[in-house]
């Protein structure tokens, strides 16, 4: 563990600043990611160093399109989130306890990278906004050596965080969930605006892609569906987005999306953006 960034003492307990939850957080308690912790009136990254996932990917998995096509990206994931999405793909590292892991510092992250001679890490699988400390870090230290910087990220993070890790970040994928706020509440234990915020700020600093999950009788209806691929538009029509189909995971049992619902909706969003893509079904993009 290592002393957290982005705190203040509130009376007798600390006030997390990392992300919008903005977690009052009494002494010997945890914010709602659980990985940052007060102890004895110091704020806590639990999970700084701690990885539980390790893989050489193809940077189109992240997915990226229009970020060093063709390569492979070192990807590094830890443990906990600050949304709690049901249909979470990834829950076995983002929502239970302990998960299995290793303890790996930065350098040794880095040095990782040269030995398979790569140019580029991903701070990806979990959350890499609850694991700020290291991810910033690493990325600096990245920065140092050459190799470029992926952050694959629901985007739920506070302005003056975000604004730090811009420069040290050169691309993004960021989730952008649905264009409904109670989506967001009811189904992710977030809100909307901070990441559409996070979106705007991103957007000419650093590379950004976007991935919408459409989940199946949740969040695939055309018409609003349409509002979020105009949103986009009205940053940047060249922003790629990726439609990715679902499939029945952690607390969500809805059957995978129906196929024809991704081929139309792609088909609305290319009246709005010029790269539009259908991820997670083998054959189609
Ligand atoms: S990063 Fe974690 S502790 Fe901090 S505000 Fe967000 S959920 Fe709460």
């Amino acid at each position: 563990m290592k002393t957290a960034l982005y705190w203040e003492k509130e009376k007798d307990s600390i006030r997390c600043q990392l992300c919008p939850h903005l977690c009052l957080i009494a002494d010997g308690k945890a914010g709602r990611c659980r990985e940052r912790k007060n102890v004895d009136g110091t704020l806590y990254a639990m999970n700084y160093g701690v990885i539980t996932s390790v893989g050489l990917d193809p940077i189109e998995k992240k997915p990226l399109y229009h970020f060093m096509p063709g390569s492979t990206v070192l990807s590094y994931g830890s443990r906990g989130c600050n949304l709690s999405c049901s249909f979470c793909q990834n829950y076995r590292i983002s929502m239970e306890p302990n998960p299995p892991h290793i303890i790996m510092p930065p350098d040794e992250a880095i040095q990782k990278v040269k030995d398979e001679n790569l140019s580029s890490i991903a701070f990806t699988y979990n959350e890499p906004t609850v694991w700020y400390e290291f991810v910033l870090e690493t990325a600096r230290l990245a920065k140092e050596h050459q190799i470029r910087t992926v952050c694959v990220t629901n985007g739920f993070i506070n302005k003056e965080p975000l604004e730090e890790l811009l420069g040290c970040m050169d691309a993004f994928n960021i989730d952008l969930k649905s264009y409904s706020d109670a989506f967001y509440r009811k189904i992710c234990g977030g809100r909307l605006g901070p990441v559409l915020n996070a979106i705007k700020l991103i957007h000419g600093k650093a590379h950004i892609e976007i991935t919408t999950l459409v989940v199946e009788n949740e969040n695939d209806d055309l018409e609003e569906l349409e509002e979020l691929f105009k949103w986009i538009a009205s940053i940047d029509t060249g922003i790629a987005l990726h439609l990715s189909r679902y499939f029945p995971s952690y607390k969500m049992t809805n059957p995978a999306t129906k196929i024809e619902t991704l081929i139309e909706a792609k088909r609305l969003a290319e009246k709005h953006l010029d790269n539009v893509y259908i991820g997670n079904v083998p054959g189609i993009r």
